[in-house]
């Protein structure tokens, strides 16, 4: 078990630098190739995106996660623990890990666009409106808490080699970002196969026809098997996000999932949640007052195009019923 362990150690501490490299090629792909062209860097959304969901919230659950339920589910399975996938080799066991997941968060993602409950634990991964190599980070807590669990409890259940788990990580990392990532890519027929943004940004869209569209992560397959794909040639989304007011608060945003509130009215009404509300603009105010060089760090609003098409009722918006 030991040997397993310091494997798991060493294993993160090749994926962790190796994830830093990928960030680093996709930022240089998406300025050089960029689907949407004056996306900035420090766009809207990115510090909620990077200090709340990337950082505190995935610290967080990581615990919840691993340390507490699939712990005690561990625990509760014991002794007649299964081993069916023990005598696999590795990579045998990430593909097959990597497939079944796969195939899983098509249909969960599906039934959430469908269902106006669980669509209130999806919402917030469609509301920025600007995707980047960040945006797929932001999902609802109780979203990440269903699926990691149906994710990794299996990994360890089925007796699959515990290396298996940062390396599915790894992979679900790099997947994530190259998916939302705002590069144009045009990758043709494997497209069919691997998904890639050329459908993903389409899913991010405020428009009609991609409401019920595109829920694929890595193998865009299950669109085309399933019926749900959408890939028009030579068009892209004129609007982008959800086609109602949404918090730009992380907390915000998980309130607003149980309760319906308008956050500008908030602001306005409470002293309090104003100067919460505040605090970031008051520390970029100030430090862009003595570094005129971090401006940039407000971020800037990016035009959409135009108004081609109407927006549809989407299940449990602004105040529609649970
Ligand atoms: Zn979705
Ligand atoms: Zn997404």
């Amino acid at each position: 078990m030991f040997s397993n362990l310091s494997l798991v150690a060493l294993t993160t501490l090749i994926t962790t630098p190796l994830l830093l490299v990928v960030v680093a090629v996709l930022l240089v792909l998406e300025r050089k190739f960029p689907y949407r062209k004056g996306l900035p860097f420090f766009r809207d959304g990115l510090w909620v995106d990077l200090v709340w969901y990337t950082l505190f919230q995935s610290f967080l659950l990581k615990i919840l996660i691993f340390d507490v339920i699939i712990f005690a589910l561990d625990r509760w399975v014991g002794p007649v623990r299964w081993q069916l996938l023990a005598g696999w080799p590795v990579a045998a066991q990430v593909g097959f890990f990597v497939v079944t997941h796969d195939f899983y968060i098509y249909w969960f993602h599906r039934f959430q666009h469908s269902s106006a409950f669980f669509w209130r634990t999806h919402e917030a991964h469609h509301s920025g409106k600007h995707v980047d190599w960040l945006a797929g980070s932001r999902s609802h807590a109780v979203e990440i808490i269903i699926n990691q669990t149906i994710e990794f409890a299996p990994i360890i259940l089925l007796g699959a080699n515990p290396v298996v788990v940062p390396i599915k990580a790894f992979i679900d990392a790099v997947w994530g970002m190259y998916i939302h990532a705002n590069i144009d890519v045009k990758s043709g027929r494997l497209q069919y196969v691997i998904n890639g943004p050329e459908m993903h940004l389409w899913h991010h869209a405020d428009h009609e026809e991609v409401f019920y569209a595109n829920f694929s992560t890595k193998f865009a397959v299950w669109d085309w098997l399933f019926g749900t794909a959408y890939r028009p040639a030579n068009r892209k989304p004129e609007r982008w996000g959800l086609p109602y007011a949404f918090p730009k608060d992380y907390f915000g945003q998980h309130v607003f999932s149980v309760a319906r509130y308008d956050e500008t009215a908030l602001v306005q009404r409470s002293r309090w949640f104003r100067a919460y509300h505040g605090v970031r603009g008051r520390l970029l105010g100030w430090l862009t007052g003595k570094a005129p060089a971090l401006r940039p760090l407000h971020g800037w609003p990016v035009p959409e195009v135009g108004s081609g098409t109407v927006a549809a009722q989407r299940p449990g918006g602004n105040f529609g019923e649970m």
